[in-house]
């Protein structure tokens, strides 16, 4: 199996399927590039041209290294920089000094820039080299291989670049797609783990504390029965409306059920979560859906807490929704904090903890 293909991320993340396509593609790219070039060095070096070998020797050690980082690091090393420059200058040398027999390279090189770059910078490099190659064929060729050169690699650049970019407009769209909710647009539950664990880590690193709202519509279920569940379709599209109205652009709206909304709310204390959620709540029940759908919602808050895993983070606020339903609905419940790891310090110990 291949080692860079980690198919639980690949399973549950769309973002991380994508990286980790990413990552396969530098992988190969390196992989099958270095086992064409490392014969080039010697056959350059029986030719006496060692400058040439030498950078040959350069671009096969830097692909041993990008494969290396990969596969044992997980690491990018050097972001596949050297890569592209490397083989633009080989190709373009070796075409000075070798003609035809390095003329060829430069097709290989030119693709491959696309895949290891970011469009722009490729699209960037690509100009600089078919302007080199432009230059080299006409001092090294006859003028009408110089035409020839320039269009068919002008060419070759083009295709690969416009290739480049529906991969790249594919990538995101589907992205998109598969991490957003189609009804309300919110995020959907493939982001949770990563969304909360992000927080955790700010939480851990820098002492920075983040909350959380749940938020459930009270008798959903009525609603459907009543008015239909296009009706009901209609009134959680409204529901994202209101709720991200009244949201910074820092904070990150989940449709983590049916009728459930979660918030993700970075630098909140517990009791200004309270204080938005009771908002988010006035919001919903002050004015009805639709027009005529009088709606109300329960939540929970929850501010993260020092070592706890996001599971527990959000196992603590359901509790709490649990709660405000069986108190009657159309209200906020704070989640009780957990309890102290025996041996964890007092700064941990919760400073409120109210209902
Ligand atoms: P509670 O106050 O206890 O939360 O009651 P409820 O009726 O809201 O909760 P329950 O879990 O019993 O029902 C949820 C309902 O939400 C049932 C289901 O038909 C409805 N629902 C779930 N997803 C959708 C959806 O995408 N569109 C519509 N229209 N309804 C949905
Ligand atoms: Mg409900
Ligand atoms: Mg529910």
């Amino acid at each position: 199996m291949n080692p860079l293909a980690t198919t639980d991320n690949l399973a549950t993340n769309p973002t991380l399927a994508v990286l980790g396509f990413k990552r396969q593609i530098v992988y190969h790219l390196h992989f099958w590039a270095f086992i064409a070039v490392a014969p080039l060095v010697m056959v350059q070096w029986q030719k006496g041209n060692v400058l040439l070998a030498l950078l040959l020797v350069l671009f096969c050690l830097n692909a041993v290294a990008v494969i290396a980082f990969l596969r044992f690091r997980g690491i990018y090393f050097l972001q596949g920089r050297l890569f592209p420059t490397l083989a633009v200058v080989c190709a373009v040398y070796s075409t000075l000094i070798n003609g035809h027999a390095g003329l060829y390279w430069a097709y290989p090189a030119a693709a491959a820039l696309f895949f290891l770059l970011p469009l722009k910078e490729a699209t960037a490099s690509n100009i600089v080299f078919l302007v080199s190659m432009s230059v080299v064929s006409f001092i090294t060729f006859p003028e009408a291989d110089f035409w020839r050169i320039t269009f068919s690699l002008g060419l070759t650049c083009l295709f690969v670049m416009i290739f480049a970019w529906l991969v790249g407009r594919l990538q995101v769209e589907l992205t998109r797609l598969a991490t957003t909710d189609p009804l309300t647009g919110c995020l959907n539950r493939s982001q949770l783990a990563d969304i909360l664990n992000g927080q955790i880590q700010m939480r851990e690193r820098y002492e920075r504390v983040s909350s959380l709202i749940l938020l459930d519509l009270d008798y959903f279920k009525t609603i459907n029965d009543q008015w239909g569940h296009l009706a009901g379709d209609k009134v959680l599209t409204e529901m994202a409306l209101r709720l991200r109205s009244r949201l910074r652009e820092s904070d990150q709206l989940f449709r983590i059920g049916g009728e459930e909304f979660m918030i993700v709310l970075p630098e909140t204390r517990q009791k200004d979560a309270d204080v938005l959620a009771n908002q988010l709540l006035t919001s919903i029940s002050a004015r009805p859906f639709l027009e005529d759908i009088k709606v109300t919602a329960s939540a929970s808050v929850a501010e993260v807490s020092k070592g706890e895993t996001w599971s527990v983070w959000l196992n603590r606020a359901d509790q709490a929704l649990y709660e405000a339903k069986s108190r009657g609905r159309n209200q906020v419940v704070n989640a009780a904090r957990p309890l102290p790891v025996v041996g964890r310090g007092a700064e941990d110990m919760p400073d409120s903890a109210s209902g």
